[in-house]
């Protein structure tokens, strides 16, 4: 006999364990399969976003800023620290704690919400009149259950380059690259994308000379150019060194002297063969879904040639009561887009008629200066022949960032040139991923640059910014 529940949700990364809270709280009766591992063998809810993604990646980024602020920045507020030293193995403690804190922050909320969590791997096995049976493959043996409803949210892995073999040590993945026990020396990045400017950032704040290679012969190319641009200027003063455009050969590791290093042969932009010899190697080059052993194919569901499973506008698959989320679907892979399809799924297996505005999803890139954006870039209005109007203003001429000794970058605001409507917000600045949810909540509200610079924002504060670059769509900014 297997048991029965109302939904049943494969994968606790932040799209299924939200996708099963909020349908606890609509009155189901839910169980979420899970069968994650921390390093210390425990189980572990969150998926990759808590274990070994957003959450560890952020821990790192403010210890490593900590440590540059002191470094580099206190003394332009008149603060001198003599031998400011890092220790390593505190950090990655630190970082294991919040990981930890948030992990069983999940586990209390199953809890207060009366969600079973089955410990193992989940596998389809039969459709049934509606209803559909998964196998569980936990430590203590196996077991079936049963639900007419079932949420696929098993998340994304990171892809691998053919004949680089990952061994978590010298050459990494991002859960590697989370984890050295000390400071490379020379550290190589393969993908100058999100994940590799962020742990190249961390480690080149803690004293590694990092050089990042790139296959495309553009940097940041989801971003709007003008923010690409500054982020490249800027990076490259902090001490970055790229390569774009390479076309990545042979990776060797081998020993020299006593130490064992990493050879990246590749071809430069111009044709001319190279070679990076470093003592560490992320390689950095995007994730791909992650489907494995799910066996699809029991109920009649098959991937696309990407990888994904296919959704409608709702992610409802093509069976009735299965739906699927997060990075295991298309559209961007962000911890809150699958929070977001999570609870709207939940609603809708209730009944109501919730939405998602992809185009209001807001990017983040926790670089320092971070970058964030909302809704389109001049690249794509020009291309869709849009007729629309910039205003721009930098952070040089507010008070706050340069209190905060945070004078680089800008917010860029771009609005449609007869409506006023906002069609995008584009944001490199300190605090960019907190600036961002006032452009993304204006336009939900298809609010236009009118109204961002009617409301009243507070002095002094990185928000002013904001008001000032809805201002400058009309050629009225105030403090320029
Ligand atoms: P996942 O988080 O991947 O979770 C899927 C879960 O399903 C896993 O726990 C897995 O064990 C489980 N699972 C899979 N198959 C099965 C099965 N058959 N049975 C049982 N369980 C199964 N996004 C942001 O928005 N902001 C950031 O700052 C950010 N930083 C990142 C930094 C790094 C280094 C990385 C790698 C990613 C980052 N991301 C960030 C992306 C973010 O982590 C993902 O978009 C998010 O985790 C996707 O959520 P998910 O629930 O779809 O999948």
């Amino acid at each position: 006999m297997s048991q029965v529940f109302d939904v049943l949700v494969i994968g606790a990364g932040p799209a299924g364990y939200i996708a099963s809270i909020r349908a606890a709280q609509l009155g189901f009766n839910v169980a979420c399969i899970e069968k994650w591992r921390a390093p210390n063998g425990e189980l572990a809810l969150g998926g990759t976003c808590l274990n070994v993604g957003c959450i560890p990646s952020k821990a790192l980024l403010a210890s490593s800023e900590t440590f540059e602020d002191i470094q580099e920045h206190a003394g332009a507020h008149g603060i001198s620290v003599k031998d400011a030293r890092i220790d390593i193995a505190k950090m990655l403690a630190r970082k294991d704690s919040i990981v930890s804190k948030m992990t069983k922050g999940i586990e209390f909320l199953f809890r207060k919400n009366k969600i079973t969590w089955l410990k193992g791997h989940g596998k389809f096995v039969s459709a049934d009149d509606g209803s559909y049976r998964v196998e569980v493959v936990g430590e203590s043996g196996s077991e079936l259950v049963e639900a007419r409803h079932v949420i696929i949210a098993t998340g994304s892995k990171a892809r691998h380059l053919p004949g680089i073999a990952v061994d978590q040590h010298l050459i990494s993945d991002n859960e590697g690259a989370l984890n050295f026990d000390s400071v490379p020396p020379r550290l190589g990045v393969i993908g100058a994308g999100v994940i590799g400017l962020e742990l190249g950032s961390v480690w080149r704040r803690l004293g590694s000379d990092v050089t990042l290679l790139e296959g495309a012969s553009s940097f940041l190319g989801a971003c709007d150019e003008s923010v690409s641009k500054e982020a490249f200027k800027l990076f490259t003063r902090q001490g970055l060194k790229f390569s774009l455009g390479v076309q990545i050969g042979e990776v060797k590791t081998l020993t020299k002297g006593k130490k064992a290093v990493v050879e990246v042969h590749y071809v430069d932009t111009a044709g001319a063969a190279q070679v990076l010899e470093c003592d560490r190697l992320i390689v950095s080059v995007g994730r791909i879904p992650n489907t494995d052993g799910l066996a699809l194919d029991a109920v009649g569901l098959a991937t696309d040639e990407r990888g994904f499973i296919p959704v409608d506008e709702h992610c409802q698959t093509r069976l009735p009561g299965v739906y699927a989320i997060g990075d295991v679907v298309r559209g961007p892979m962000l911890a809150h887009k699958g929070e977001d399809e999570g609870v709207l799924v939940a609603e809708r297996i209730a009944g109501q008629k919730p939405h998602i505005d992809y185009n209001c999803i807001p990017w983040v890139i926790y670089t320092h200066p971070e970058i964030a954006w909302v809704g389109q870039n001049e690249q794509q209005l020009k291309a869709a022949g849009r007729d629309y109007r910039t205003g721009q203003f930098p952070f040089m001429a507010n008070g706050r960032a340069l209190g905060m000794n945070s004078p680089d970058g800008f917010v860029k605001v771009l609005a449609d040139a007869k409506t006023d409507e906002i069609l995008g917000v584009h944001i490199i600045s300190a605090g960019a991923s907190d600036l961002i949810a006032e452009a993304a909540v204006a336009m939900e509200f298809k609010a236009s640059s009118e109204d961002i610079a009617r409301v009243s924002h507070p002095h002094p504060s990185l928000s002013e910014v904001m008001r000032e670059a809805a201002l400058a769509t009309d050629k009225r900014a105030l403090n320029m």
